[in-house]
Formats: C-alpha cells, structure tokens, sequence
C-alpha cells in the first residue's frame, strides 16, 4: 500500500506494544522508524554511568544539562548509539527502566531530546512513538494514534519479551515498573503523556498484531481516500 508522505505520531502507556507496531508499519510503507523512548533511556543510561542520578533518583540537573551539551546520542544499524558504542542491550534493562521517567520528568532533558526528534524526522514519512509526539513534538502529524491496553496484559508481554531476550524477569516487578512509569509519565509539569484531541485511540488487549495493521490500514484509506 503506497501512502501519502505523512508523519505519523504513535503515543500511549508503557508496554502497548508501541514500537513492535511502528516498526511493522515503517517497514510496510517504507517510513522511517524512529524511537523516542530509546534516546530517554539512552540519556538515563548516560545519567546513571556519570553519576548525575543517585540510588534515590536525586538529579544533578545543572551537571547533566551541562554534559548533554557533548552527549552524541543517535540511531544507528543496531539500534541507538553514544558516539559508536551500540547501547541498545543496556538501555533496555530494568535498572534504566527504573530512572528513566524521573529522567524524562526534567524540562532540560525533554528539550535536549525534542531537539534530536525534529532534527532526525525532518524529511517527513516517519512513524515515531513515545509519549508526547503527537502532542509536542510533531502536534502537526498528519495521523496520530493513542495506544492502551490491560496492564496486566502488557506487563505479560514486556515479561516474554525480556525472558526472550536472556533476561532475567519478574512479572510482578514489570508490572510495578509499568504502573509506575504510567504514573510519573502522565502525572509530569513538562509534556505529560495524554490523549491528542485528535488522535484515534487503539486498544489492542484482545488484537493480534495483524488486526492491528489490519486496522491501521482501514484508517489510512478511510482518512486519505485511498
Ligand atoms: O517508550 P519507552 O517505554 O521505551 O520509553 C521509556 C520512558 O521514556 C517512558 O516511560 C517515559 O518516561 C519516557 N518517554 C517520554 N516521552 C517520550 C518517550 C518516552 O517521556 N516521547
């Protein structure tokens, strides 16, 4: 199917199955797929290395504000990367997952990474997810979609994903980390994590990942005439 040269802004809670979603669909329409969540974690993983986070999540905002000023954070063919070391394995482990919604709370660090994801979505036909696209850093996104599902039905999933991968999994602990996340994302000053007024929302607790590109593309000619 071939579409219009559009951005689509795909936002919601953690563990929908946001990016599993985006990169299908970049990879059906030949979008570029672009991972907002990756360059908070990546900036988390850079906090925590340099000592700008603490065991509390106390944050050293003027020191971090200052290195992020040298922080060559970017994606690259495996994943995202700080200068050429591939972060991808670290930032998705449980002890970045922990700091990163302190972390995206800080209005230096949301501008730093805003700055990134205009920067890298420019040229247009990219699908990016995270929290806040379709309300801050692409409000004028042709197609926005708002993803949710059952907590308990994400927390399984992120779980199978992490044993996948050799990780070591505690559904109860990916729950808790969820619930949190949610609660932080939406509850923050800066940029919190809400519906956009004209986003279609996708509840996928009971939908194959085929129902849901099934859904998306019915969307997509129903909106653009196809
Ligand atoms: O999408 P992912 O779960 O990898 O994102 C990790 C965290 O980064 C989120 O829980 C949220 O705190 C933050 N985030 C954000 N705004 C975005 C994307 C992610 O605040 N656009």
């Amino acid at each position: 199917m071939h579409i219009p040269d559009i951005t689509i802004a795909i936002d919601g809670y953690s563990s929908t199955g946001k990016s599993s979603f985006a990169k299908i669909i970049a990879n059906e329409f030949s979008f570029l797929y672009l991972d907002s969540g990756a360059l908070y974690r990546g900036v988390t993983l850079f906090a925590i290395e340099n000592g700008y986070i603490g065991d509390d999540n106390t944050i050293n905002v003027p020191e971090l504000d200052k290195a992020m000023n040298n922080l060559d954070i970017h994606f690259g063919p495996e994943g995202t990367y700080i200068g050429d070391r591939c972060i991808e394995k670290e930032i998705r482990s449980m002890a970045v997952a922990g700091k990163v919604s302190p972390i995206a709370t800080v209005a230096e660090v949301r501008n730093f990474v805003d700055k990134k994801l205009r920067e890298f979505g420019k040229n247009g036909r990219i699908v990016m997810d995270g929290r806040d696209i379709g309300t801050t850093v692409f409000p004028d996104a042709e197609l926005k979609i708002f993803m949710t599902a059952d907590p308990l039905v994400r927390a399984q999933r992120r779980a199978d994903e992490m044993k996948a991968k050799g990780m070591e999994t505690d559904l109860q602990d990916v729950l808790k980390n969820l619930q949190e996340r949610d609660y932080i994302d939406s509850h923050r000053e800066v940029s919190p994590l809400s519906q956009a007024e004209d986003a279609i929302v996708l509840d996928n607790s009971h939908m194959t990942m085929d129902e849901q590109v099934e859904w998306l593309k019915s969307v997509i000619k129903e909106r653009f005439g196809l």
